[in-house]
């Protein structure tokens, strides 16, 4: 698939409702939840409001990852609840644990002492065994295999709009491989030393610079003259350290496994896996590495910016942020067994919205520098 160059890069892929083509062939894609037996009702949650706006009409499995067995009143709860066919897997001990070459005992008395240290997560084993999960092993757990989309849901985060469409065959028909709804900025004391690894990588293996790439580099205030002369000192890479922190917040995905499968991509994880930073940034005693830093940068090394998609006419609430769009004109449909959303109450609709049947105060959005940064890359005017 390339784009034409009198199409937008990346508009939306429906603008208010439509019938739910609920005979059309699906995509080979399943959503995913990794979640603990703990957050039984946030999960419940989370999957009430993505069945009651579009998984009810399209019934695709969801599959439910957890590092721990299952308790049955979770699997009797959600099993009520998905609409498709659901699976509860339980992730492999390997998945779940510190690289290989690390000395274990000694990584976890320093998680500890993270924690004793007072820094967010960062004593958390667990935490960072999620995180490091969800940069560069998911993809690779049995049950998944089989799949190429997925559609990334987390406990107590709510959808707001109708879906009356289906995000996967879209996505397929317009080669895109990363959707997300929410772009910000990461928090910088996470990954000091990250983009300037990734960025000698990105060198070393004479990979080009994409314009996503472009999109992520902070915007240089000193003076075009002084910032020549930078750039031509021999050892400095003029972008190394100048990361300006924007990454899509991967609480929500829909996105293609297969680019997570590629040789490129798993070969970054496992360089960046052999730096030790999903557990110690710059082997200091300070928190490490989350997965929506590594997807994006990834995203930026690989990707050019057509393969990306805003979901722009999603409402999506992931505490503390949350996006709205404005409902289209005509939301209403005549078919009553299409109509309901949850309680039915959705807002006003205006000119030029673009959502279906939304029930969140439109325009009611988080909006950083990096979200317009990050989507004019994709939707250059
Ligand atoms: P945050 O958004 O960065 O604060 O991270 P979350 O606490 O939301 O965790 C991200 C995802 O990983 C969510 O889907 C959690 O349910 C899941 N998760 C986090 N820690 C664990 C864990 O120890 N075990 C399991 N099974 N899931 C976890
Ligand atoms: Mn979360």
């Amino acid at each position: 698939y390339v784009p034409r160059p009198s199409q937008p890069l990346d508009a939306p892929f429906q603008i208010g409702c439509q019938d739910p083509k609920t005979d059309a062939a699906r995509e080979n894609a399943t959503i995913i939840m990794l979640t603990r037996n703990k957050d039984l009702d946030g999960a419940a949650a989370s999957i009430q409001s993505l069945e009651n706006h579009f998984n009810r009409w399209f019934h695709y499995p969801v599959i439910f990852l957890n590092d721990k067995p299952w308790s049955n009143k979770f699997i009797t709860t959600l099993t009520e609840i998905v609409s498709g066919e659901v699976k509860f897997e339980v992730i492999l001990a390997e998945m779940w644990d510190y690289p290989k070459w690390m000395n274990k005992e000694d990584a976890k008395e320093r998680v500890a002492a993270q924690g004793a240290n007072g820094i967010y997560k960062g004593g958390l084993e667990s935490y960072h065994h999620m995180c490091r999960f969800y940069s560069g092993k998911f993809y690779d757990v049995e049950g998944l295999k089989s799949y190429k989309w997925y559609w990334r849901v987390e406990p107590n985060v709510q959808f707001s709009c109708a879906v009356t469409y289906d995000p996967f065959v879209e996505m397929a028909k317009h080669g895109k491989k990363y959707g997300y709804t929410i772009a910000l900025w990461e928090v910088g004391n996470t990954v000091p030393s990250l983009f300037r690894l990734i960025s000698d990588y990105k060198k070393e293996k004479h990979l080009k610079t994409t314009d996503l790439w472009k999109s992520m580099i902070k915007a240089s205030w000193a003076p075009i003259p002084f910032r020549v002369f930078l750039s031509l000192l021999p050892s400095r890479d003029a972008s190394g350290d100048a990361w300006n922190l924007c990454h899509y917040w991967s609480n929500f995905e829909i996105a293609d496994m297969d680019f997570f499968r590629s040789r490129e991509y798993r070969e970054l994880f496992d360089f960046l896996d052999g730096k030790g930073g999903f557990y110690f940034e710059r082997a200091s005693e300070i928190n490490s590495w989350g997965d929506a830093s590594i997807h994006s940068l990834a995203a930026a090394l690989f990707l050019p910016p057509h393969q990306l998609h805003h979901f722009q006419d999603f409402g999506y609430f992931h505490e503390p942020w949350r996006v709205c769009p404005a409902n289209a004109r005509g939301g209403q449909l005549p078919n009553s067994k299409f109509l309901a959303v949850s309680d039915g109450k959705w807002m006003e609709e205006r000119d030029g919205g673009i959502g279906c049947r939304c029930e969140c105060e439109a325009g009611r959005n988080f909006q950083s520098v990096c979200f317009n940064k990050l989507r004019q890359a994709t939707n250059p005017r």
